[in-house]
């Protein structure tokens, strides 16, 4: 590939392009009043990258997202075929026989759209199925399904939370629980991540606030790390400290607990937690979200959560896939069985070898490398070896801790791991990115 050849015109960002990142282009920086001001710089900033073979996001899939990927290789226009580790379906359900099945009898059933919201002509038989398996596998009395986990987390917060309450969340907190905070009003007050002195620091200085709520808001397993949070300690505070739990299952699903079911399986707390939230996207191999919690909250939220009321119900052939997922889950133990089977001897081969996986305890394995140009530049390696992985730069992570992130699957074999960390190997002959 030939080095980038494209004339900055720097307008606004006085820094050479390899340094610029998606922070010098928020909009509170925004130079000028001109709404698109710096859309050049920025558009100059992505061509850049993408002749230098240094942007790999957005690659084009031709083929089923399974253990391999057909791809258009946006270096070559030719179609490769790569080993995919860069997907969040853990579980490979997106191309499970059962699952497509689902789909393909509901689409044929009841055609492509749900055509309304859920109040009015968009809630099925599908959607009540979906709704109570849901509530069985989070051990709860209720559940609702949203578009998507995006705007399940922004649907609750925003609707249960006001300018009087204060959220309280860890400082990994995914972008769709701020956003939810955002949008409510609350006061936002953090805790240093999966730190339980942190967090009691912040219930005790909270304590005598009497005219409003506390709702803290956790993730069961962390995006960009993989690890758990103590679910344990975390309900004890917040029962100790009298404030409210929810928790984002979105990486938890289908992953920890002894059967797969998530966090309040995992921690023995099935019924116990205020508000468990999920996403179809990742184990569940699909689209949407959902809550889980007692009937009269799901009721409240049926009808005062503005992201379920006024947004479309998400489609039968997608909530019956989706439900058909949940019963995989339930019925065939072997697909989670192999995840762990493939996280352990991953993570531990990696950690022998001197690879930095942060404490990654899940099917999401981050690899540190700890600099954007080199993160590009394996990214660049492992893509050309046929290997898709997804690189995470600064301000995703936070500085120097940009890096590979790896996602494991009941898909994977051993040899793909094997090649994975020959390559890994290689990588670091040339770039040196053990620890
Ligand atoms: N919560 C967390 C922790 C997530 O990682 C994600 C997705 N990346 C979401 C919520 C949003 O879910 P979805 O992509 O299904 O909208």
């Amino acid at each position: 590939m030939e080095q980038a050849q494209i004339q900055l015109s720097n307008r606004y960002i006085d820094k050479a392009p390899e340094e610029r990142t998606l922070a010098d282009f928020v909009i509170q920086r925004r130079p000028e009043a001109d709404l698109f001001a710096w859309t050049q710089d920025f558009y100059e900033s992505v061509e850049y990258l993408n002749r230098k073979g240094h942007n790999l996001y957005r690659r084009v899939l031709k083929s089923a997202n399974g253990r391999h990927v057909e791809i258009e290789d946006p270096l070559t226009g030719e179609t490769r075929k790569m080993l995919m580790i860069g997907s969040n379906s853990y579980l490979g359900l997106n191309v499970h026989p059962r699952v497509v099945n689902a789909a393909k009898k509901a689409l044929e059933h009841y055609g492509v759209g749900a055509g309304s919201p859920p109040h009015f002509s968009g809630y099925y038989d599908v959607h009540r199925e979906l709704e109570q398996n849901l509530a069985w596998l989070k051990g709860a009395e209720e559940a609702m399904i949203y578009p998507s986990g995006y705007s399940t987390n922004v649907g609750i917060i925003s609707c249960l939370t006001g300018p009087k309450d204060i959220v309280i969340i860890d400082r990994l907190a995914h972008a769709s629980i701020i956003d939810g905070c955002l949008l409510s009003g609350a006061k936002i007050m953090t805790f240093k991540h999966n730190d339980m002195n942190s967090l009691e620091r912040v219930l005790k200085q909270t304590e005598h606030k009497k005219d409003g709520d506390r709702l803290v808001i956790v993730e069961g397993v962390y995006s960009m790390d993989g690890d758990i949070a103590p679910l344990d300690v975390i309900y004890d505070l917040v029962k100790k400290y009298g404030a409210k739990l929810m928790v984002d299952e979105a990486h938890a699903t289908g992953v920890i607990g002894k059967t797969g079911k998530g966090s309040p399986e995992h921690f023995d707390l099935e019924g116990k937690i205020d508000l468990v939230m999920g996403t179809f996207s990742k184990s569940l191999g699909g689209l949407g979200g959902f809550v889980a919690a007692k009937k009269e909250v799901i009721t409240y939220l049926r009808y005062y959560s503005r992201a379920y009321f006024f947004a479309a119900s998400p489609t039968p052939m997608q909530v019956a896939a989706q439900n058909e997922a949940v019963n995989v889950l339930r019925e065939e133990p072997e697909w989670n069985k192999k995840l762990w089977d493939n996280i352990h001897y991953f993570h531990g081969r990696l950690k022998e070898e001197g690879f930095d996986i942060e404490n990654a305890q899940t099917a999401i394995t981050p690899i540190v490398i700890g600099d954007t140009v080199k993160t590009r530049e394996v990214t660049k390696f492992m893509h050309e070896n046929n290997v898709f992985v997804n690189p995470v730069p600064y301000p995703a992570v936070p500085r120097k801790k940009d890096r590979l992130r790896l996602s494991l699957s009941a898909l994977h074999e051993k040899e793909d791991l094997d090649l994975i960390l020959d390559l890994l190997k290689e990588a670091d002959k040339k770039w040196q990115i053990r620890k």
